[in-house]
């Protein structure tokens, strides 16, 4: 039998694809700034943004006729060949952060990869070959390559997979001491999220950040900041390490970059760049037109000051109206984050009923993510309007009444 539109359903799924996620129990079809309809036409605030990637909402008008007009132009020439877009866009991301060196990949995990093999690599071909330790933190996470999954701090997700890459520590983030008790003369890299996203919404500390910087200087390490989550605008700031003047060596972004399409960057130091050579490291996609096109719109439109002024009046807006509900129903113990990537972790009464949350506020028309075990986490698009905040955390309000029987 063939399948024709009308039977693809959410049961499918579980005919067809790797039985590695539960999405939600419908399918979304057709998005248009932060509202999203499904096959019913049921129609839903986005508070998910799939998982802080659409940072201008569904379908933003310059993007689609950006990737529209590329389309006609051209689609994919490997790295065999440089490309237009690719130029402009590393331009840009140079001129607008630390870095003189751009390589693109697709995903975030592909970026860490990268990055973690830059600074093995720099470390061990110019300071000593016994360069290779990389610390890394607690509940971090990096991506699912086994490399990226295993410098993550999740034991869950890198576990049953035989033997991992070796010679990576985890000790517990903002904690500082921790980190000075197993830095050495070995350690080519410290690999860090500003805010750590999957593991909570949890941001570090400035004097965590501050003491790793130091500590990196004084053994020659290399500073690797994760922000395929906070970057491009998200924080309110184009890259969260702009908001302290911390500079990492390496910085990661992905997630927002293409506002959806599949695209991702590593941004380095001409120095450290030029450790490696052609052939050191490479990716087919990587750098591809079509996603360049879409992610240098993006970068116009988010490295924009009344732009990244409006996430901050976005963020007071959710968080207030999450104090409001909170006040009311003493669901949450802590409110949190930056710009729009807010965690509300739950109170432990509520926190095993995560899944219920989430999935209750889709019955009342809102998309909304978890992080960590017991968080609620916002990354909606950048742009939301005031109309949809409101009308989401209305939707939520008796979500979450009707969760915990009010
Ligand atoms: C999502 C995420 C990744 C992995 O990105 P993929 O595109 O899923 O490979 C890596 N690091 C952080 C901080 C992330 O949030």
């Amino acid at each position: 039998m063939s399948i024709t539109e009308t039977n693809v359903t959410r049961e499918l799924f579980d005919k067809v694809i790797l039985p590695i996620y539960a999405p939600a129990q419908f399918v979304p079809v057709r998005g248009k700034g932060s509202r999203v309809w499904d096959q019913e036409g049921k129609e839903y605030i986005d508070f998910a943004g799939g998982i802080a990637v659409t940072a201008l909402g569904h379908c933003h008008p310059v993007l689609v006729e950006t990737l529209h007009k590329q389309s006609e132009k051209l689609w994919h020439v490997s790295n065999i060949f440089t490309n237009e877009p690719a130029l402009r866009l590393a331009k840009k991301l140079t001129e607008a952060t630390f870095a003189d060196r751009v390589f693109f990949a697709n995903s975030g995990a592909e970026a860490n990869e990268a990055a973690f093999k830059l600074a093995r690599y720099y470390a061990t071909n110019t300071i000593s070959p016994y360069k290779t330790k990389i610390i890394a933190f607690h509940h971090a996470f990096h991506g699912r390559t086994f490399f990226t999954v295993t410098v993550g701090g999740q034991p869950k997700y890198s576990d049953g997979f035989g033997p991992k890459p070796a010679d990576i520590i985890h000790v517990p983030f903002n904690d500082l001491d921790a980190v000075k008790a197993v830095i050495d003369d070995h350690t080519c890299a410290i690999v860090v999220e500003p805010i750590q996203g999957e593991g909570g919404v949890m941001p570090a500390t400035e004097a965590f950040l501050r003491g790793l910087r130091e500590l990196c200087d004084e053994y020659q390490a290399l500073l690797v900041y994760d922000e395929v989550q906070t970057g491009m605008g998200r924080t309110g700031k184009l890259f969260a390490y702009q908001h302290l003047d911390i500079v990492p060596d390496i910085l990661t972004t992905a997630k927002a970059l293409g506002g959806g399409f599949p695209i991702s960057a590593m941004l380095t130091t001409e120095t450290i760049a030029k450790a490696m050579k052609p052939g050191t490291h490479g990716t087919t996609y990587g750098g591809n037109p079509l996603a360049c096109s879409v992610a240098e719109a993006a970068i116009d439109i988010i490295n924009n000051d009344q732009l990244l002024q409006g996430v901050e009046q976005r963020h007071q807006w959710i968080v207030q109206k999450l104090e409001a509900l909170n006040a009311r129903h003493h669901i949450f113990t802590c409110i949190r984050g930056k710009g729009l990537l807010i965690g509300a972790q739950l109170a432990p009464e509520y926190s095993h009923r995560i899944r219920e949350f989430i999935q209750v506020a889709a019955e009342h028309g809102v998309m909304l993510l978890s992080a960590g075990v017991d968080v609620l986490r916002f990354a909606p698009s950048l742009l939301i309007s005031q109309d949809d905040i409101e009308q989401g955390m209305d939707n939520l309000q008796q979500a979450f009444a009707q969760v915990i029987g009010e």
